[in-house]
């Protein structure tokens, strides 16, 4: 009799977004003529950039003649890439990568729920309350937990609260850790930390000889001075951290999926009996027994990112997002509502009016202002009371939003 993984019995259903639609669609069926302006999003709205674009279709003719054709390539991708990421993204800002360090992927999210495979599934990790579901879904799966409670929180993972008490910033763990998942720029916060904030995880990591699952998947969206882009430019951080970053949100990669990780040489785990082994090689190990490597033509389409000309458009892209950012920001502060992020990220964190409960003010913005945005308790317990707005929508939208939820601030 073939037996099921138990450990995915754990999961709950993947309910946030699936309720936010069913509540969508009956809304709608009540109120057909209602224009709804959706917040919620985590996608991209923006096209890819044109010079992308010739660089795809220019790669996609390549593959049409034997001369030009290319068939399996390298699992970990093709140097072309990773020459223009190191050179692009960490050489200018003082990081020295070697070739073999970067690991081009399909996606962030692939990397950050896979790369706790190669870990013990013994090894106790933290979250921070709230966080992007994923580290916490691959952990469960992978059986490093035990049972959610009423609020949903599993039994063995340390949860590190983000409220308005530590202003989104979270404390060490007062117990062992083993590995810890951080999120910078944060999703669905906004927030970051300074350069100071992180140096001391990296010594922290360090001094308990602990992993640091570093997610840069919103770096682009970085504007002040002072936050790490990498939380390689903080020293010591080659000896405990790894690193996710994605063309998703940066350059409107969303459906077309490209991504890479970065594993130092000199990241190791250790063994039961306390021999260190290098994760450099057992990803590598890992990719090229489970992944055949990204298309080469999305390959080809992420290297012109770094095009002069791609460079300038997917700034472009950037820029009016963060301008939506800023209009949310600065309008629902305008209209009296306490916010978070927005400045170096594109969503927008906000505390429900009296702290009313997420699921209510998602209501009461659907149904009084035909706006809809993600309820924080979707992303964890501190996640209550708390609603996410992206800054991916059009111009048009975010200033109708915003409007619309200033009049209901104020009623
Ligand atoms: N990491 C975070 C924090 C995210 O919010 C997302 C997407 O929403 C991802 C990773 C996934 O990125 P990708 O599209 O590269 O899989």
């Amino acid at each position: 009799m073939v037996k099921v993984n138990e450990n995915y019995l754990k999961l709950p259903g993947s309910y946030l977004f699936s309720e936010i639609a069913r509540r969508i669609n009956q809304f709608k069926k009540e109120n057909p003529s209602a224009e709804i302006i959706r917040m919620g999003i985590g996608d991209v709205t923006r096209p890819l950039p044109s010079a992308v674009i010739e660089a795809m279709h220019k790669a996609v003719d390549e593959m049409s003649s034997s001369d030009t054709f290319r068939g399996y390539g390298p699992e970990q991708g093709y140097d072309f890439l990773i020459k223009k990421i190191i050179e692009n993204d960490f050489t200018p800002r003082g990081v020295n990568l070697s070739m073999e360090e970067v690991f081009i992927s399909d996606g962030a999210k692939t990397d950050t729920a896979n790369f706790q495979e190669i870990l013990g599934t013994d090894n106790i990790f933290a979250v921070t309350d709230p966080v992007y579901p994923v580290y916490v879904d691959s952990n469960v799966m992978a059986g490093r937990t035990g049972f959610p409670d009423s609020q949903g929180q599993f039994e063995k993972i340390v949860y590190l609260p983000c409220n308005e008490v530590n202003e989104m910033k979270p404390s060490f763990p007062t117990s062992r850790v083993d590995m810890v998942y951080l999120c910078y720029p944060n999703n669905p916060t906004g927030m970051t930390l300074g350069i100071d904030e992180l140096k001391k995880w990296v010594d922290y990591a360090r001094e308990n000889k602990a992993l640091i699952l570093f997610d840069a998947a919103y770096e682009a969206f970085i504007r002040q001075d002072g936050v790490p882009h990498s939380i390689f430019e903080i020293e010591g951080a080659r000896e405990t951290a790894v690193e996710f970053r994605s063309f998703s949100k940066t350059a409107g990669f969303t459906g077309t999926r490209c991504a890479y990780t970065i594993v130092p040489k000199e990241l190791m785990a250790y063994d039961s009996k306390g021999e260190a082994h290098s994760l450099n090689k057992l990803w590598l190990r890992r990719q090229t027994t489970k992944f055949n490597g990204v298309s080469y033509p999305v390959q080809a389409a992420a290297a012109a990112v770094y095009s002069e000309e791609g460079k300038r458009q997917v700034r472009g892209t950037i820029d009016y997002y963060m301008e939506n950012a800023r209009i949310i920001r600065e309008g629902l502060q305008k209209a009296g509502y306490k916010v978070f992020g927005g400045v170096n990220a594109p969503y927008i964190w906000l505390q429900t009016p009296n702290k009313m409960p997420s699921w209510d003010f998602f209501d009461k913005l659907m149904k009084e202002v035909h706006v809809v945005g993600t309820p924080g308790a979707g992303f964890g317990a501190n996640g209550e009371g708390h609603f996410r707005l992206t800054a991916f929508s059009s111009r048009e939208n975010t200033l109708r939003a915003v409007e619309r939820m200033s009049i209901l601030k104020t009623v």
